[in-house]
């Protein structure tokens, strides 16, 4: 096989070898097995940086991370917001450890990088630091809201008995009306979504019952293996970031790592891999892991050449990217709220229901920041509005839930757009009930044995997580790193076809 390689240019020049662009000299690839093949890591999230961090560890160096933003980290991303002089550092996307560890209960890998980097955190009491309101003001609902805790319980351990007894999935809806759960009121409809879109950033309508379950116990619930039911808010001002940053800097070389480098075509066969980057230059790969997030998959932001195999495309299709959106404000003085958490129910399921106060003394003492999240078709629907727009919304609603005071004008409003950012195209994946085991089986496989893929998607137990990312960037690389000792291998099996276990019967 002959590759094109060409002389390298400026600062590209200083990468690794297999860096090319389009004037060719000609190179001759060896046959399997591959002297010391160059491995491309697109992506430099939680998934590319561990999965470095692991062909690291199993001696294989040659490999590059190739990141689009100026910055690693993926999702981990800051903004500093305030007035001058009240300037705070708040986190764009995740912020929560969730599930940390209890006893002698396995521990989640993010804590234990929390720990190792000294990142500060603080308990968030999402449970019992909780006030409630709706369109009229302050209104004691806490029996709801503890009820819709209950339920949720209960909704998990009979999606656990369903798996039991290999029964179908059918949606968390569903599963919500089995056990007599249907909420009726906007109060109902609050602390549903409290416990249960608040999470997954999409509807129960729009959720599988069983994986949001295992989900949700794999990393909550010690007594099924999960890690434990308390959640570490990171309030670090160097940002969450820091400790997948500080973790890269323990192994990763300059030459290993290009930043600011948009991929732009993956053009693949079983001899190898180009990628195109929108500045025409091209790498020359033996095998490229894709960590690139589920959403930039769906929406061809990055092309692939051939077009991936149908069934790669329908698990690619078949999972949802959902979005869930921080929408954060500074007042010049406080007038709210002293608990953690305020729930506000409006007729409209979902309008701006989930608010966080931070201006308390273990979280940003003094800074008069407080941010409502919404998610699902509300991120969607707002990413659409104006700033402005959102911000008038925003204000309605809290001149609402308190209708007493006369609420001064905030001294700063942000709110990121995930849904419509070409690197992300959503927050994180949430698992349909149409989406089979072998569907993701199939998200994770290998394709044409050199193109790998690994994310939060790719997980079966945390996929949307953070630890999610952090394992499947560890288990893939591992396998990738196995294959590359082997001198090749067939990859990770796909499904050719998802079927019924029994067929229609129409
Ligand atoms: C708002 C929000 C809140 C969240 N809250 C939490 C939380 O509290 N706790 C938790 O555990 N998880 C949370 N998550 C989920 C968590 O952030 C993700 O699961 C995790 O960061 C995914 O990591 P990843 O490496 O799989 O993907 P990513 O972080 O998306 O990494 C992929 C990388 O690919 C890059 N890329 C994309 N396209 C291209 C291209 N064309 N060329 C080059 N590079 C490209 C991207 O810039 C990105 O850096 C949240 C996410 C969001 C957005």
């Amino acid at each position: 096989m002959v590759w094109s390689r060409a002389p390298m240019q400026g600062a590209l020049a200083a990468m690794a070898g297999f860096l090319t662009s389009t004037c060719a000299r000609s190179v001759e690839r060896s046959p399997m097995p591959i002297a010391d093949p160059t491995v491309v890591i697109l992506g430099g999230g939680v998934a590319g940086v561990i999965a470095a961090r692991t062909l690291y560890e199993q001696g294989i160096t040659n490999f590059t991370i190739v990141e689009a933003r100026g910055e690693l980290g993926g999702r981990m991303q800051t903004q500093t917001i305030g007035a001058p002089g009240n300037e705070w550092v708040v986190e764009r996307g995740p912020n929560w450890v969730q599930g940390t560890q209890t006893g002698d209960s396995p521990v989640n890998p993010i804590w234990t990088l929390v720990q190792k980097h000294g990142v500060k955190t603080q308990f968030n009491d999402w449970s019992n630091s909780v006030v409630t309101y709706d369109e009229t003001g302050a209104v004691d609902y806490l029996d709801i809201f503890n009820d819709s805790d209950d339920q949720y319980d209960d909704l998990t351990v009979n999606a656990g008995a369903r798996v039991q007894r290999q029964l179908v999935d059918l949606t968390a809806r569903a599963g919500y009306s089995l056990i007599g759960a249907k909420p009726k009121t906007p109060a109902d409809m609050a602390c549903e979504y409290y416990q249960f879109d608040w999470e997954y950033a999409q509807t129960p309508e729009e959720s599988s019952l069983i994986a949001s379950s295992w989900g949700n116990n794999f990393t909550y619930d010690p007594d099924v293996g999960g890690f434990g039911d308390e959640n570490e808010m990171s309030i670090d001002q160097r940002g969450f970031k820091y400790l997948i940053q500080a973790e890269a800097a323990e192994f990763l070389q300059p030459d290993q790592l290009m930043l600011n480098s948009t991929v732009m075509n993956i053009t693949y066969s079983s001899d190898g891999v180009n990628v195109t980057l929108t500045d025409g230059s091209v790498l020359l790969a033996d095998y490229v892991l894709c960590t690139f997030s589920l959403g930039v998959l769906q929406n061809d932001d990055v092309t692939f050449d051939p077009p991936l195999p149908d069934w790669k495309e329908e698990a690619i299709q078949s999972m949802t990217m959902a979005t869930y959106t921080k929408i954060f404000l500074q007042f010049p003085e406080d007038f709210w709220f002293e608990t953690q958490m305020g729930v506000y129910a409006d007729t409209t399921r979902g309008y701006y229901p989930v608010w966080q106060n931070m201006n308390l003394t273990d979280f940003f003492p003094g800074s008069g920041v407080i941010f409502v999240t919404v998610t699902g078709d509300e991120s969607v629907r707002i990413e659409a509005l104006s700033d402005d727009e959102v911000q008038a919304e925003v204000m309605e609603v809290l001149q609402a839930m308190f209708p007493n005071v006369t609420i001064p004008d905030p001294t700063a409003f942000y709110f990121p757009r995930w849904h419509s950012d070409p690197l992300f195209r959503g927050s994180y994946s949430n698992w349909p009930s149409s989406f089979f085991n072998g569907h993701h089986q199939n998200l994770r496989a290998t394709v044409e044995q050199r193109l790998w893929f690994a994310g939060e998607a790719t997980s079966e137990k945390y996929f949307g997580f953070l630890h999610g990312a952090y394992f499947e960037g560890l288990y893939v690389a591992t396998e990738l790193a196995a294959c590359i000792y082997a001198g090749g291998c067939a990859g990770m099996a796909h499904v050719p076809e998802v079927t019924n276990a029994l067929p229609y019967t129409i």
